[in-house]
């Protein structure tokens, strides 16, 4: 992705965005016109049916009073450093005065004349100058009644529309309902929500009305100012680092950068202009109807590693932080999670939001001036170190409605040198940041946005953006061995240990582990920790332990399959040996059970000290895909067709 214009581009962007705004509606700007469904009730009844012979205009006007559920006012709050910002006092509450109201039709029964084409006017124009403001904060409509065809205005969102009325009617004149075809769709809605594991209202949004003729989902309305005022303040506050730019943890430039996400949305406006329809962002099915469809605690289905984040995933890709109305931390929370019931998909739709917006700023950080970052500039800019990434996570988390922390530490990541064996452990030293967050069950979970958003590569090659969601997705004692917290509360290991010392933690990798590829888990869905053997060196006569030695490897997790859960079919896997003193080349398939690939082989037969040992994917035989080779199939065309590999671990000969 190219450079993000500058600031003032989106500035510019947004005071269009306001001015339109203003022309549409009167409020004044800044003001927060609030509005509930309580209150509509105690001023009109509840809209009768049309009548059959009245023109869809008139529908069309039911769904203008959609309440807004966001505003676009500047946060007033700043606070220095990483903190999210604190919880705003609500704004007044003030109605904004309503434009006079067609004449009533008490005297007639002919409806008044059309005002309101105009409506689909603004909303289009809205759509346009703010886009992406649009797109979720609409689709409220669709909790009306009526509404199932009015898309357009309902697209408009942003409750700005409210001051076209409904002309006043009178139901007793009214005639008979037509038959409607709405009852069906809330029930195609459930079904496809109880088949998927992420919220499918990304997938289908307009399947989503809940019941309509009692409105029950409505409390939900409420929450993005619910969240702003009970937020647990749990963040803790870590003093920017000071230190030399160079000792940051980066994620290891030695890791071959797997393959960008093939299935990432569009990110450019038009395309996600072109894009499914808003998300129903107020429209929230009922919850507990969700929730109940929802892994329960330890269920099968609560492991991440395999779970469907393309909901969250494509959700967090359509809000290019080129094109957000402001810095404004809680909207643009409130945009990337509403949609999701479940805190893990909140939590994901946040981490996947940085990877596409924020680059690593390897000016600052090789140039030795990095600066306290705020939540809003990182937004701004676009740029942040490893702080800044973690100081925007929990700021959009606790936003969002979520616990999050930032936590402080050391990470083994660009510029980690494992110990040799007897060198002297150094004292432990603050050089990274990452976050915690509370995912669904109540599990604090450890994620560090900063490594999964893309790669260092070194003071004079460019920031690589790369996606890797397994930084969002590793368990927690994984995640402990590359990173250690300065605060011994936040480990958040599931093993039954509260902590470990900062001395087991350096002797992990005394000698250096084996180098396991960036596409080992993305690609082949294999466990970066599941290696046998688990040290970089091998010693190729090694009396001690004996003549034979395994190598062996497993999948991510228990439930992969690589067809379901990853890219494809799995590739046969080879290790490619040097021979007995390294006279004679092989490549050797594992035997697998589609879970776990293994093999025995004999030291002298691995090749030469100095020389290396490899596990590759046999990624093409004859210029095709390798995908579902079968290692029969691989024997019988070894030697005699062309093929390619991919590398997945490599071992050195000692
Ligand atoms: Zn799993």
């Amino acid at each position: 992705m190219a450079e993000p214009p500058p600031g003032s581009a989106s500035s510019i962007k947004s005071r269009i965005a306001a001015l339109n705004l203003e022309e549409v509606h009167a409020p004044a700007p800044g003001s927060r016109p609030t509005y509930s469904y309580e209150q509509a009730a105690s001023k009109k009844a509840r809209p009768p049916p049309p009548p059959s012979q009245r023109p869809h205009a008139q529908q069309r006007q039911q769904s203008v009073n959609n309440p807004p559920i966001h505003s676009n006012a500047p946060t007033s709050t700043r606070q220095p450093s990483n903190q999210p910002i604190a919880a705003k006092p609500e704004a007044p509450k003030s109605q904004p005065a309503l434009p006079p109201r067609p004449p009533s039709r008490t005297n007639t029964q002919q409806a008044p004349a059309l005002p309101p084409r105009k409506t689909s006017e603004q909303s289009v124009r809205r759509r346009d100058s703010t886009e992406s403001v649009s797109t979720v904060a609409s689709g409220r409509s669709t909790l009306s009644a009526n509404s199932a065809k009015t898309s357009v205005s309902g697209t408009s969102g942003g409750g700005q529309l409210y001051q076209v009325r409904a002309p006043a009617y009178d139901p007793s004149k009214l005639p008979p309902l037509p038959p409607k075809k709405a009852p069906e769709e809330p029930k195609q809605a459930r079904a496809t929500l109880k088949a998927t594991k992420t919220s499918p209202s990304i997938v289908a949004p307009r399947a989503l009305p809940p019941q309509l003729p009692t409105r029950p989902a409505l409390p939900a309305r409420q929450d993005p100012k619910e969240q702003e005022n009970v937020q647990p303040e749990k963040t803790q506050v870590i003093p920017p680092p000071r230190r030399s730019a160079l000792s940051f943890g980066l994620n290891k430039s030695t890791e071959t950068p797997p393959p960008v996400l093939s299935t990432r949305p569009g990110l450019t406006p038009t395309e996600s202009a072109g894009t499914p329809p808003p998300i129903p962002l107020a429209s929230r099915p009922n919850l507990d109807a969700i929730m109940a469809s929802k892994p329960k605690p330890g269920a099968l289905g609560s492991c991440l590693k395999c779970r469907d984040f393309s909901g969250p995933d494509n959700h967090a890709a359509r809000y290019p932080r080129q094109n957000l109305p402001s810095s404004d931390v809680a909207w643009l929370a409130t945009q990337l999670t509403s949609p999701f019931p479940s805190f893990t998909d909140k939590a994901r739709a946040l981490f996947t939001w940085l990877h596409h917006n924020v680059e690593y700023d390897i000016h600052s950080f090789f140039g030795g001036t990095i600066s306290p970052s705020t939540p809003e500039r990182t937004i701004t800019t676009g740029l942040a170190v490893c702080e800044g990434y973690a100081g925007l996570f929990t700021a959009l988390a606790v936003k969002a409605g979520l616990e999050s922390v930032v936590i402080s530490g050391r990470g083994k990541g660009y510029g980690h040198t494992p110990l040799k064996p007897g060198d002297p452990i150094l004292p432990f030293k603050t050089d990274h940041a990452w976050n915690a967050v509370r995912i669904d069950n109540g599990e604090w979970k450890l994620v560090d946005c900063c490594w999964g958003a893309g790669n260092v590569q070194g003071p004079h090659t460019p920031y690589e953006k790369n996606f890797k969601p397994y930084w969002f997705t590793m368990d927690n004692n994984e995640f402990g061995c590359s990173h250690f917290p300065s605060d011994n509360s936040h480990f958040y290991r599931t093993d039954g240990r509260a902590s470990i010392s900062w001395e087991e933690y350096m002797l992990d990798d005394v000698g250096e582990r084996l180098t396991v590829y960036g596409a080992a888990t993305p690609d082949h869905g294999i466990g970066a920790r599941t290696f046998l053997p688990a040290m970089k060196h091998i010693k190729v006569n090694d009396p001690q332990n004996g003549p034979v030695i395994r190598f062996q490897f497993t999948s991510v997790c228990p439930h992969w399959e690589n067809e379901r859960h990853g890219k494809g079919k799995p590739y046969v896997m080879v290790l490619h040996v040097g021979g007995r003193d390294g006279r004679k080349t092989d490549w050797l398939p594992f035997q697998t059970d589609g879970k776990i690939w293994w093999m025995d082989v004999n030291r002298v037969d691995l090749g030469a000290p100095g020389q290396k040992v490899s596990v590759f994917a046999v990624t093409t035989i004859s210029g095709e895909d390798g995908r579902g080779v079968t290692v029969s199939e691989y024997k019988s065309k070894k030697g005699r067709a062309a093929m390619g590999f991919g590398g997945v671990a490599m071992w050195e000969l000692v």
